[in-house]
């Protein structure tokens, strides 16, 4: 599933080249995208030794990924670090004008 949709970026012209070095890469996809309840223990201990952990993160942050395990986070982890960036962009907004 994230080889598709890697592919599917690489298709649409987007600069994935950091994929080449995932370390996700062949290891089983449920890990990655598990049912709901399920641990992601195993998933995040592949990320946290991923040469490319920061690269795929700011990916999964920026492009809104609503799913599976991106860089050692969850989706909820990820939407915590959007919320801090919004309120952090807010106050720097405010502050400027
Ligand atoms: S951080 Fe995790 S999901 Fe991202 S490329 Fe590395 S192993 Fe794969």
């Amino acid at each position: 599933m994230l080889t598709d949709l890697i592919e599917a970026l690489q298709a649409e012209g987007i600069d994935m080249a950091w994929q080449d070095f995932a370390n996700c890469r062949g290891a089983d996809p449920d890990l990655f995208f598990p049912e709901r309840g399920a641990s992601t223990r195993t998933a995040k201990q592949i990320c946290r030794e991923c040469a490319v952990q920061d690269d795929c993160l700011e990916f999964a942050i920026v492009s809104s990924e609503k799913f599976g395990i991106w860089g050692a986070m969850s989706e909820r982890e990820r939407r915590k670090i959007r919320r801090e960036r919004q309120i952090a962009a807010r106050l720097r907004q405010e502050r400027s004008a």
